[in-house]
């Protein structure tokens, strides 16, 4: 298979990159939701839908009784509401929305988008039942019609979807918590998170195992121009790699892709990868699921107190990841240098 010449949303689990706005659109209200990862591409492991819509443009409250969502802002501004409590988030800046809580949202800006990360890839379902295929990613100028409730009343019996009232809570916009350590509703602003730095790459872990009981964990890393990565394959984890800014190379399959904001590389367990940052300021996001691989970016990553990557590479501890193969899920192909 070329990946370079896939250009949709596969129906079966196999390495695939979609291109910025490629996907399968569904228009509801003025929305678009990008599908970029459902069940039959993922075997069921994640979900990753793209939601771009304009000013005002909202959703219900609702809760999801078994997956963990996670929702990373890539434009505009988008006020959400988490078990009452309101938070106004902008570029970079991620949600934690555990099973079981209560969630709503209104965009702020024209043009806002997120990206809605999920443990199984049956939320992809939700927008194919209460929103009309559509040709583009891209929204329109004009709200088409609005989501009837029976349509949302309908979804609620096929997806792990249930709308709820939550509680009005008028307080302040809330304080930013840093990671907790258990599965609770929380929002990290861009640049925080747990900070480890592995050669000239800053990593930031935004959803630990602990966060969402091991279902997935994300990380957003950037760095600059460098080396590429050691080769090597996972045989229980699948990886994604969602490039936000400036340029990278991938290498998976044996094939060689550049990457540019808004691409996006599915990576199963069993596939040879490799990457590099090639643009002065690369910065890209990975949802990883399972999290079980959490444990790699602690051994490899030194704890950074800074909120950028350093002007002079550290030393890469790679003889810290060859100590602990044996409880790591890595195969290298290619011994590094
Ligand atoms: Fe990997």
């Amino acid at each position: 298979m070329n990946l370079l010449k896939e250009t949709g949303l596969p129906t079966e689990k196999k390495p695939y990159l979609l291109r910025s706005g490629a996907g399968e659109h569904r228009l509801f209200g003025r929305q678009v939701a990008t599908i970029m990862a459902d069940s039959p591409s993922t075997d069921n492991i994640f979900g990753m839908v793209m939601i771009t819509g304009g000013k005002e443009d909202s959703f219900p409250s609702h809760i999801h009784e078994n997956t963990h969502e996670g929702i990373l802002i890539l434009s505009g501004r988008l006020e959400i509401k988490l078990d009452g409590i309101k938070y106004l988030l902008t570029v970079g800046d991620y949600a934690h929305i555990p099973a079981g809580t209560e969630h709503s949202y209104v965009m702020k800006a024209h043009r806002t988008r997120f990206v809605s990360y999920t443990a199984n890839g049956e939320i992809a379902e939700l927008y194919r039942i209460i929103g009309k295929p559509y040709n583009q990613p891209e929204y329109p100028p004009n709200v088409n019609s609005d989501i009837p409730t029976e349509v949302l009343l309908d979804a609620t019996l096929h997806t792990d979807i249930q709308l709820k009232k939550q509680p009005e809570i008028t307080s302040e916009v809330a304080s930013v918590t840093s990671l907790p350590d258990s599965a609770i509703p929380y929002v990290i602003y861009s640049g925080e998170g747990d900070r480890l730095l592995t050669g000239d790459q800053l990593h930031r872990i935004i959803a630990s195992q602990k966060n969402t009981d091991g279902q997935f964990i994300i990380v957003a890393s950037d760095g600059p121009a460098g080396d590429r990565i050691v080769e090597h394959y996972h045989e229980h984890h699948t990886e994604t790699f969602f490039c936000l800014e400036g340029k990278m190379t991938m290498w998976a399959d044996g094939q060689e892709i550049e990457m540019l904001p808004g691409d996006f590389l599915h990576v199963p367990a069993g596939t040879v990868h490799s990457y590099r940052l090639d643009s002065h300021y690369t910065k890209m996001v990975g949802l990883l699921a399972s999290g079980l691989f959490e444990p790699f970016f602690r051994i490899l990553g030194d704890d950074f107190e800074h909120y950028t990557f350093p002007s002079e590479a550290m030393p890469l501890r790679f003889d810290r990841v060859i100590e602990n193969l044996d409880v790591l899920d890595l195969k290298v192909v290619n011994k590094p240098k």
